[in-house]
């Protein structure tokens, strides 16, 4: 069994945003925004301090996370230093003296398929999963041959969410780490949901990329003649 690695999103004891700089680009495939953080990446944490964090789907962990992770000898990551503060939502406090890392999953085992091994639409260009596909499925699978081997990876196609073994995950149940909530990959709800009118909409707008057309008719959203009446409205 293979789990997603997130936190316990609770409003009283969360990591929340503190002005980082970044680099910003937009796909012109799937209008997917890509962000680059520049520099020291901050952050304040409300409440108590736990060892992990997903902060803007970012994964944060503590000095102790990291120990355990090199104690074990494990692979498939890279950690920068970051800037935390005390917080809360309207105000910046003191630095905090414990330490955090900024965890980059580097371990891959290629895009998110669905339960029987078919991968999900994704975007051919910049690899990422396209929202508002017009679909909800109950778990997701990885093919074995595009799994790299590391104890830490990610889907190329949702890249800022670990995923563990069972085997890494009794270590780090072990080690007491605070915080850590994990999602077999078989429960995760993979939601990309769009109503027809939604959709419809986003075609008027001019913001329906070709592959997520794609994926409308494929899993029926529109029906070839709706899309038809849409597109020709669209060149009057
Ligand atoms: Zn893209």
């Amino acid at each position: 069994m293979y789990y997603f690695l997130c936190d316990n999103h609770n409003s009283r004891n969360q990591a929340i945003d503190c002005a980082n700089d970044y680099d910003r680009e937009i796909c012109d495939n799937c209008g997917a925004i890509h962000i680059r953080y520049k520099g020291i990446f901050k952050f304040k944490i409300m409440g108590k301090l736990y060892d992990y964090y997903t902060y803007i789907g970012m994964p944060v962990i503590s000095e102790k996370f990291l120990n355990i992770l090199r104690e074990n000898g494990y692979t498939g990551f890279e950690v920068s230093e970051t800037a935390p503060r005390y917080g809360t939502v309207t105000t910046v406090g003191d630095p905090i003296k414990e330490k955090y890392y900024r965890l980059t999953v580097t371990g891959r085992c290629g895009p998110i398929c669905d339960m029987n091994g078919e991968p999900f639409p994704y975007c051919k260009k910049c690899k990422y999963k396209m929202d508002s596909i017009g679909l909800i499925a109950t778990g997701v699978s990885f093919a074995p041959d595009a799994y790299d081997g590391s104890d830490l990876f990610a889907f190329d196609s949702l890249y800022n969410i670990p995923i563990i073994s069972e085997k890494v995950k009794n270590v780090l149940i072990k080690s007491k780490l605070t915080n850590l909530r994990f999602v077999p990959l078989t429960e995760y709800i993979y939601d990309a949901k769009i109503t027809k009118e939604h959709a419809i909409r986003r075609i008027k707008k001019g913001v329906a990329y070709p592959e997520l057309i794609e994926a409308w008719l494929k899993y029926g959203v529109l029906t070839e003649q709706e899309l038809n009446e849409q597109l020709d409205k669209s060149y009057d």
